[in-house]
């Protein structure tokens, strides 16, 4: 992969305030994926593509990513960047809304990256676990959203956002058969592992 092309497409993603994978966030998922070399990864939340180039460096041998994105221009400036970076091969974009593609597929991931509307997390947990891999890694960027979801604080225009975040966290810690960790690089990242 080309380093140059790599910072062009982060720095133009920053400009335009697109809400890229934090520097500390990429380094932990990064460490994650070099362990664990997957060879099939799910990401929901491609915006321009930066995260997914990012860890395409860090698949198994003919590994690949399915990446979905609903923002129509994003998904064309994904694919140009995804070109550029020359991983073309490594990464398929869907495009629409995950909510309704992610119950059409069938496939089986090593790894799940969850960055997209945070209503939805509680849903993209099920459909996570559902075709997660034994010994596979649900991880979700954005869970502690600003620090509103471990203050009491309700009134905030993103209430449902603040709710269902709280509920996807209850979830992944309730639940006996994945070992949760959630750390507070960047935006809040939990890291959930299903047990074999
Ligand atoms: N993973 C990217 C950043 C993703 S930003 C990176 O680190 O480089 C979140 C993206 O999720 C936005 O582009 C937004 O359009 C998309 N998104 C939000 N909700 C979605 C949904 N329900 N289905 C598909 N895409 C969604
Ligand atoms: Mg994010």
């Amino acid at each position: 992969m080309n380093k140059i092309e790599l910072e062009k497409i982060k720095q133009q993603a920053l400009e335009e305030k697109i809400p890229i994978i934090m520097d500390d966030t990429l380094e932990v998922v990064i460490q994650i994926l070099n362990e664990k070399k997957p060879n099939r990864i799910l990401e929901i939340g491609t915006a321009v593509g930066y995260s997914a180039i990012c860890f395409s460096e860090y698949l198994s041998p003919n590994g690949l990513i399915d990446t979905i994105e609903r923002d129509e221009q994003r998904v064309i400036d994904a694919k140009e960047n995804i070109k550029k970076a020359e991983v073309e091969e490594k990464i398929n974009i869907y495009e629409g809304d995950a909510v309704e593609i992610l119950p059409t597929l069938e496939n089986n991931y090593d790894v799940v990256f969850i960055d997209a509307a945070k209503g939805k997390y509680p849903f993209f947990l099920n459909e996570a676990l559902r075709m997660l891999n034994k010994g596979g890694i649900i991880i979700a960027d954005n869970v502690l959203y600003k620090g509103y979801v471990m203050s009491d604080y309700n009134k905030h225009k993103q209430r449902t956002a603040v709710r269902n975040l709280r509920e996807y966290i209850a979830n992944i810690t309730e639940n006996p058969n994945l070992e949760t960790k959630i750390l507070e690089v960047g935006d809040g990242l939990a890291i959930s592992k299903k047990l074999n």
